[in-house]
């Protein structure tokens, strides 16, 4: 998603952090905080394509126009002043080539794809990026997200950020950039994207046609472009709302088709929730309604600590549905009551209260 030939941006909410950024913007190397489901990586490429358009005065505060041939090339991928970098994964899925003029070895498509930033691939943009440009405005480097390099990759990087060659920009990705080396973070000039308001946000999902968008933007915590990814998934407000349910009877069902690591975001998402309830505040994620009710922290916290450890591991040791189903079998007993509370019902508020 980037500036297409009518001039319109991406995402609507990007047009004023786009002119602010592009006004206040001082250093050779941008550190964007942002989250990848509010269009963090969108707003990256389309600073790249504004620093690359043709169409206005290197100097100007403007978007990029969209149809010069810079904003061309850059929308089919093939601007030669311009790399993006991203974990071999998400650049297969969304189609940027590493290199424009060196073809992908075929050794890549053998091995699994890997979700980290490779070492390889940040010493060829550092060597990359040293070269003269081809079209004479800059030489763009979009790192998204920054999290995902490893310690080796953040090394090799800090004296490219420290003195980009004349005429480089580099613009990085976080979501939390407290997890980058300090070091990294210094060298750049940090900008925050914040996620758009509530009824931009979801005026935008229902132009996309997505149905119970309001549902499904609270369960992304504001972020409308994971939002939309969950409506093209298959999960609708209805999907949603009936997990806590689901998951509480032990029924891992609800999860079929859904990649690993969203599975396990909807877990942390519900724990979290009915850590809220138990505590007796508001949920955030799930209508309140469709949060079962559970009293005994202990169990939630300990759920809580093990979904953090399975979160944090990249690659898991089991098949992905064997542990799924383990983690969904201990969110049954996290809610579950203990056993000398399951007698009858005892006498609530709402019963009171009648
Ligand atoms: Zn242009």
């Amino acid at each position: 998603m980037l500036v297409g030939p009518d001039g319109e941006l991406p995402l609507p909410w990007l047009a004023e952090p786009l002119v602010e950024t592009l006004a206040r913007q001082r250093a050779h190397a941008l550190l964007v905080k942002g989250a990848p489901g509010s269009g963090v990586l969108e707003f990256a490429l389309t600073l790249a394509q504004a620093w690359l358009c043709e169409s206005v005065q290197p100097s100007t505060v403007r978007r990029p126009c969209g149809h010069c041939e810079a904003c061309r090339l850059v929308q089919s991928h093939m601007h030669p002043d311009l790399l993006v970098l991203l974990p071999e994964e998400a650049r297969r899925e969304l189609g940027w080539p590493l290199t424009i003029d060196k073809p992908e070895s075929g050794e890549g498509e053998r091995k699994k794809a890997s979700r980290q930033i490779r070492i390889d691939d940040v010493r060829c943009a550092i060597d990359w990026i040293t070269k003269t440009n081809s079209r004479g405005r800059a030489k763009v480097v979009v790192l998204h997200p920054a999290e995902l390099l490893n310690l080796q990759s953040a090394n090799a990087l800090l004296k490219t950020l420290e003195e980009p060659p004349a005429g480089a920009r580099l613009v990085l990705t976080a979501a939390d950039p407290a997890r980058l080396m300090p070091t990294l973070r210094s060298r750049c000039q940090q900008i925050v994207l914040a996620d758009p308001p509530a009824a931009q946000a979801l005026a935008w999902l229902q132009a996309q046609g997505v149905q119970g968008a309001e549902v499904l933007l609270a369960a992304t915590g504001g972020q409308p472009l994971r939002a939309l990814e969950m409506s093209r998934m298959g999960v609708d407000a209805a999907v949603w709302t009936s997990l806590p349910r689901a998951v509480g009877r032990g029924q891992a069902s609800g999860f079929q088709g859904w990649p690993l690591p969203r599975s396990i975001d909807a877990l942390q998402r519900l724990c979290h929730d009915l850590l809220c309830t138990a505590a007796g505040a508001a949920p955030r994620y799930f209508p309140a309604a469709s949060l079962p009710r559970v009293t005994d922290i202990g169990p939630l916290l300990q759920w809580q600590r093990s979904l953090s450890r399975v979160a944090r591991h990249e690659e898991h040791p089991w098949s992905e549905g064997l542990l799924l189903e383990a983690l969904v079998h201990e969110a049954r007993a996290a809610m579950s009551p203990p056993p000398d509370d399951r007698g009858p019902a005892r006498p609530a508020f709402a019963t009171l209260a009648s």
